[in-house]
């Protein structure tokens, strides 16, 4: 049987939590709600998959409009946390726009309206309507959805400040983590002189090169995005067509989203703007303009649930990652439940996370 930590607040021995990206940055606004010590290690965020990703939680997705995993028990949660956030940073980093969902051909309108009349629903989207902010901005489609009940949240901007926080505290030690560095103590684990009650691993899909976990079964998924400017553009909210516009403020959009398993690194590609080019002259009949080209490595999983746990021999390392696809939504959520009631109270993390449902 392993040992749990129990930690209490303001212990000794702080935390080490190494990687700040969403999920680190997430992971922390928890130790500090209650008042648990930790530093954090992280080497600038190479590659972080948060500086490409558009920040949405939708609680409606895919082909089938379906809600989200355990959407009613994520969004309290993320819209809490994100709060505290804005609060603590001193910057306003949500915003809730509505969805709405382009229906092109007769059959996804039975599909629409079969899956959404279903009980719990009603939430989250409304009847299909003919018209949008987008009409006449975009090939028409047959109808549009809407979608309620989303949230944006600006995650790229969220983590820049939270690293200028932790560096006004002397809580961040900017370099890359070394792992042969790390000490196995009885009652502790000792990183470059300094004694810890835990290591906390937030890597995201860098976790490949971690030498304790990196048997988890990671699916890493590149993405790329383009940040757009388009003319006549007057909504905040949302179009989801074949391809996702996302306004970022006024004119400026957010559009990407594609899954490209087999890459060779984590930069941008002219095939990829080419092709994303070809899909939004397509779909825009207004003048817009390429602003920046991003690109990210999303840590995905196979089955898709986070990976969250303590290691299954060294009890003082601990993993929180596999965010995937929806960090946004999962990370508070999971964040919350493996402080609050796995470090602090020694309850086992959730069967649906918990590492311990894969051999490694
Ligand atoms: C194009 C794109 C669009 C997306 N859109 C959305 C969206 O709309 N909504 C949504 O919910 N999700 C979206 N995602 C997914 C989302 O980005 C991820 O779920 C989330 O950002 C993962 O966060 P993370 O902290 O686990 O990983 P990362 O953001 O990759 O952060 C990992 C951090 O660890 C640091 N690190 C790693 N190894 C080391 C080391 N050895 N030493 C020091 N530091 C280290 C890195 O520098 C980095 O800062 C999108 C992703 C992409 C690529």
């Amino acid at each position: 049987m392993k040992n749990s930590l129990k930690i209490k607040p303001g212990s000794d021995k702080p935390l080490l939590i190494v990687g700040q990206g969403l999920a680190g940055t997430v992971l922390c606004s928890y130790l500090l709600k209650n008042n648990i010590r930790f530093k954090v290690v992280d080497n600038n965020h190479y590659a972080a998959a948060t500086h490409a990703a558009a920040g949405l939680i939708n609680p409606v997705t895919g082909r089938g409009y379906v809600k989200s995993w355990m959407i009613e028990e994520l969004l309290p949660e993320a819209r809490s946390c994100y709060a505290g956030l804005s609060e603590l940073l001193g910057i306003d980093l949500i915003h809730y726009p509505c969805i709405y969902r382009s229906i092109h051909l007769p059959a996804q309108i039975n599909k629409w309206n079969a899956s959404t009349s279903r009980d719990g629903y009603e939430t989250y989207v409304e009847a299909l309507k003919s018209q949008s902010p987008y009409s006449g901005l975009i090939k028409a489609p047959l109808k549009f959805g809407l979608i309620r009940q989303a949230m944006q949240v600006n995650i790229s901007d969220m983590i820049s400040q939270f690293r200028t926080y932790l560096e006004s505290r002397q809580l961040l030690i900017s370099e890359a983590f070394e792992h042969e560095a790390v000490k196995i103590k009885e009652i502790c684990v000792n990183y470059m002189d300094q004694d810890y009650s835990a290591i906390i691993f937030c890597e995201g899909w860098q976790a490949l090169h971690n030498p304790w976990f990196n048997d988890l079964p990671f699916q890493p998924a590149k993405g790329e995005a383009l940040v757009i400017e388009i003319d006549n553009l007057e909504t905040a909210d949302i179009l989801r067509d074949e391809i996702f516009i996302a306004p970022l403020k006024e004119k400026i959009c957010w559009s990407g989203g594609s899954y490209i398993w087999d890459f060779e690194d984590h930069l941008p590609t002219e095939q990829w703007k080419k092709e994303w080019l070809d899909k939004l002259q397509g779909l825009l009949n207004t003048p817009f303009k390429i602003i920046k080209h991003l690109a990210g490595i999303r840590p995905s999983v196979k089955g898709r649930r986070p990976l969250i746990g303590q290691h299954p021999v060294l009890d003082r390392l601990y993993i929180f990652n596999g965010m995937g696809t929806k960090g946004t939504s999962l990370a508070p959520f999971w964040a919350r439940h493996f402080v609050e009631d796995h470090l602090m109270k020694g309850t086992p993390v959730d069967d649906a996370v918990n590492i311990n449902r894969f051999n490694f």
